[in-house]
């Protein structure tokens, strides 16, 4: 395999190979359950689905973790603005979930489940494969404290009077090297801080005892109330959000794994920071490739609530767009570039995918009901209509494999591998082909769809309800049932599919 990934780590395209022959190791950033998911959100987790499925064509299997956030992701965890060299804390501002807690009058657990069940629904509807497993923060507390302990115990963590836990940035000589912001970098453009308890205003919060805060835990640090039983144990308390990734990242996948992916806004703090904390504890090299996808932008403005372009994926589907189209608008650009999201562009996205259906379906149709050679798209009145052999189908079929590789072994260039698949449906319609041949076309559509996952949805049993149901109104009609054959048709428009009868017989069509 020659795919060439580029590594946020060293700036540059490497060519992937990973730690063991036939197995990829992966670590998605997930989502912080605490709101509706937006499209940029989801931008960046079908990059990671795209990069995984692509890895999966190739033949390699894909361990895949994504993470559910569902404790101690603070307001002022996330840098303001992109990258701007701004010290990581986590002791100011307030836990995400909690503040949607207390503003729902729900208790947290209710937010996080309710929003965890909401991500996993849209990965679903939008296609993305599922992971391996989607380990909860709160479900790992002990691994957190583990790792914690080992890194006081190496002189990389400090506690502070209250038990809060920090990292002490200065011990990890090689901070800064995945987002450029170092220690120099870092301390020129620091804030001042009133914060007295750190060693220095750039160490973050690794454990952090809060009295109010809703979800706490015991911990092995002491606190300056000791509980009403009068046993002085442990305070309680709540994880740092960047000792989270590295817990669950080292329980599932080691202490050194392939390809960890976000988007470019968890570069720093929270990958940076990452990487301190695992390097630190294990000594060896945490992640082999970085993979970070471009935020975007909506009708050429950065998205926000007050700009009114503030779109999550619930919007989106709400108004009408199929999931698929939305998956296809989010992935056609590459993953590095930046974005422009438009309504106009859905409709650009609806376009190409239903271009795309109409091609699979005429082949379908060619496969199984032509008994002569036909043209895929049986118009009456087509000017070319040329007579095909094998060695023409091969030669397109063969040549369209090798761009789409090309293109994605180039970074996952998937706008040049998408232009390689909408040449073959040109090419290929300009062709009368038999039914092997046609077979031959729809099996690579088929793999490229496996990279692309905008065909298949529930494709196979929805093929099965439109031919009852088609075969139903057949007989309707024999018996001159109107009524039941109109009712037939109603109910098959509403699902998106438009009949057309020909001499062969009933041709029918998908709508996205
Ligand atoms: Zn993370």
């Amino acid at each position: 395999m020659t795919l060439h990934l580029y590594n946020t780590l060293t700036k540059s395209k490497e060519l992937f190979k990973p730690l063991a022959p036939r197995l990829v190791t992966m670590y998605t950033c997930g989502p912080t359950v605490y709101n509706h998911p937006h499209i940029g959100n989801f931008r960046s987790f079908i990059a990671a689905d795209i990069l995984r499925r692509y890895l999966e064509y190739y033949g390699y299997e894909v361990k895949q973790i994504v993470n559910i956030t569902d404790v101690g992701h603070m307001t002022t965890d996330d840098p303001a603005p992109f990258g701007a060299g701004q010290a990581p804390s986590a002791e100011e501002g307030e836990d995400k979930i909690q503040a949607a807690a207390l503003r729902e009058k729900k208790s947290p657990y209710e937010i996080a489940r309710f929003y965890e069940e909401e991500f996993l629904r849209l990965s679903r509807l939008l296609n993305i494969e599922e992971a391996s497993l989607y380990p909860r923060a709160t479900e790992h507390i002990p691994e957190m404290i583990e790792l914690i302990k080992k890194l006081i115990t190496k002189g990389f963590a400090y506690e502070v009077s209250g038990g809060n836990i920090y990292f002490e940035v200065s011990r990890f000589v090689e901070y800064g090297k995945l987002s450029g912001n170092t220690l120099e970098n870092l301390m020129a453009g620091a804030r001042i801080e009133v914060n007295r308890e750190k060693k220095s205003p750039l160490d973050f919060a690794l454990w952090k005892q809060d009295p109010k805060h809703l979800m706490q835990w015991d911990s092995p640090w002491r606190s300056d109330s000791p509980d009403k039983s009068g046993t002085q144990s442990g305070g309680k308390g709540f994880p740092g959000w960047h000792i989270e990734c590295s817990a669950m990242s080292m329980k599932y996948l080691g202490a050194t794994f392939d390809i960890h992916t976000g988007g470019e806004d968890n570069i720093f703090p929270h990958h940076e920071s990452e990487i301190a904390q695992s390097e630190a504890a294990n000594e060896k090299p945490f992640v082999k490739y970085w993979f970070h996808t471009r935020h975007l932008l909506v009708n050429n403005q950065k998205m926000s609530k007050s700009a009114g372009n503030f779109y999550t994926v619930k919007d989106i589907i709400d108004k009408g767009f199929a999931p698929r189209v939305l998956r296809y608008a989010l992935m056609s650009v590459h993953y590095r570039q930046p974005l422009n999201f438009t309504l106009e562009g859905l409709d650009a996205a609806r376009n190409a995918i239903q271009r795309l259906l109409d091609f699979k379906n005429s082949l379908v149709e060619i496969i199984f009901h032509s008994t002569s050679a036909t043209t895929v798209e049986s118009r009456p009145n087509r000017e070319k209509e040329v007579d095909s052999d094998m060695n023409d189908i091969k030669k397109i079929v063969e040549s369209t494999r090798e761009r789409f590789n090309a293109a994605m072994n180039d970074d996952l260039n998937i706008s040049e591998a998408l232009g390689a698949v909408f040449d073959m449906v040109r090419d290929t319609n300009r062709l009368a082909l038999s039914s092997g041949k046609a077979g031959m076309v729809l099996r690579m559509l088929e793999q490229f769809d496996s990279v692309m996952g905008v065909l298949s949805e529930e494709e196979v049993n929805l093929d099965d309800e439109v031919k009852k149901l088609i075969d139903e109104r057949q007989l309707a009609r024999k018996n001159k049932d109107y009524k039941k054959s109109d009712e037939i048709r109603d109910k098959l428009t509403k699902m998106g599919i438009t009949l057309e009868d020909t001499p062969q017989g009933i041709r029918w069509k998908r709508k996205v």
